[in-house]
């Protein structure tokens, strides 16, 4: 039972990383115009997660969560969300099949707006303007016009956030997440690639042997996978507040702007606005961890964020950066293992992984993102305790934002594709190569 909490509590405790609007009568509206709003997700799908989630904390099932670092307005359309949902779809295939264990597959989609930033401001020849914070707060532009925060943005964000949840939902109805359709997909996918190693023809070979003697004996069922959730990292807290409706059959609140939120590394602290406001939402929802978490802090954070210790509830989301997960992680691991408390561990091999290239550029070598996620099993394997996913920024289409991989993109290549509003994301077919290299760590 959540004790002393409101929508707004939050309001009381320091917030970081909140955008400043010039006009807070325009605020308001914008935010009364939300409250109003129907629910993006309902209560009983966060707690059909939770179930799924609970399932990955007790060892039985394995997390696949990725989509963009931050959602787009300009890029937004059918085909990059339904690039991004083959994607993920494709990668459950692979997992689920190689690990013998059900994928919870979770987009970093519909409402993935508003970024952390680690300055205030951007500075670009000489001038000097508030830095870009997500297309629901400010526009990437660089112009004084552009950065100004408008809360009308929130609308907009809303609207598109309820448009890709009618696609997601949409497709799923029409059969574009049924097992053939990923295997086929899969299939011409090993078979097009002239890198792609023979390993992943033999297995996408045994997968299709599998599917067709599962459907011969009507194991299959209708052949869809399980549905696609979506997530965001909580960050704008006056939308999350207008965004909370009451389960009133189970006298509980729930954050309606999606399945799944998180808190991100830089407002994770104690007596964080964040911290509070999620402690009150019956959601599943994550805490990012990074180098400088201490395992006291964090049993601290858990004892406020999951008082009654209910599995799936927590997710820990762990991003060190392949030269420092080995020396972090197993640290926490036993902490929380100590204290027997039932959370899910999934890794994000992506933000502890940048780099700049000669040309300024910023990009992530596939080699080091692939050395967390490996690393991340080996701790896990070490501790006795269960590596429960993997959460990745990508896309499924065919940018060049990462270097590295089979494909070998170079930094060359980045001058191609290179698409993304905020951190750079793997392509789909490094998402691909990343799915069955996680087969292979099976
Ligand atoms: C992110 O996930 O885009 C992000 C900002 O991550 P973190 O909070 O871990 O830095
Ligand atoms: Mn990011």
């Amino acid at each position: 039972m959540v004790t002393d909490w409101t929508p707004d509590s939050w309001r009381d405790f320091e917030a970081r990383q909140l955008p400043i609007y010039p006009d807070n009568d325009k605020l308001d509206k914008a935010l009364d115009q939300l409250s109003s709003y129907p629910p993006l997700i309902l209560g009983s799908e966060a707690r059909l997660l939770k179930e799924k989630l609970a399932d990955v904390a007790k060892g039985k099932a394995f997390v696949v969560q990725g989509g963009d670092c931050a959602e787009s307005f300009r890029d937004f359309s059918a085909e990059s969300v339904r690039a991004t949902l083959s994607a993920l779809l494709w990668m459950d295939a692979v997992v689920s099949y190689a690990s013998g264990k059900p994928v919870v597959r979770i987009g970093r989609i519909a409402g993935q707006f508003a970024k952390p930033r680690s300055s205030n401001m951007e500075e670009k020849d000489g001038v000097s303007l508030p830095s870009y914070r997500g297309d629901n707060v400010n526009d990437i532009s660089f112009t004084e016009e552009a950065r100004l925060p408008d809360p009308d943005r929130l609308l907009a964000g809303h609207a598109q956030s309820a448009i890709t949840l009618n696609l997601i939902r949409a497709y799923t109805q029409a059969g574009d997440d049924k097992w053939e359709y990923a295997f086929n997909g899969l299939h011409d996918f090993v078979n097009s690639r002239s890198w792609a190693d023979d390993s992943w023809r033999g297995l996408v070979a045994e997968m299709g042997d599998a599917f067709r003697f599962a459907q011969s004996c009507g194991g299959f069922g209708n052949g869809y996978a399980a549905p696609c959730f979506t997530s965001h990292e909580a960050l704008h807290l006056p939308y999350e507040e207008a965004m909370v409706r009451s389960d009133c059959d189970y006298g509980l609140d729930y954050a309606t702007s999606g399945h799944f939120l998180w808190i991100g590394d830089r407002t994770r602290f104690e007596g964080s606005a964040h911290v509070e406001f999620l402690r009150g939402v019956d959601n599943p929802i994550g805490l990012k961890c990074g180098p400088n978490l201490e395992a006291d802090e964090l049993l601290r954070l858990l004892d406020v964020l999951d008082p009654s210790r209910e599995a799936g509830r927590i997710t820990l989301i762990t991003r060190y950066g392949a030269d420092k997960i080995e020396k972090h992680l197993p640290t926490l691991v036993r902490a929380v293992k100590a204290e027997g408390r039932p959370v899910a561990w999934i890794c994000d091999p992506m933000h502890g992984n940048g780099t700049t290239t000669s040309e300024g550029q910023k990009t992530r070598p596939f080699e080091r993102i692939l050395d967390e996620v490996k690393g991340f099993f080996a701790v896990h394997q070490a501790e006795g305790t269960y590596a429960g996913g993997i959460h990745l920024e990508m896309t499924g289409l065919d940018v060049t934002e990462c270097i590295g991989g089979s494909a070998g993109l170079s930094e060359e290549d980045l001058k191609r594709r290179y698409m993304t509003h905020c951190d750079p994301r793997l392509s789909r077919d490094q998402a691909l190569e990343m799915a069955f290299q996680v087969a292979d760590l099976f």
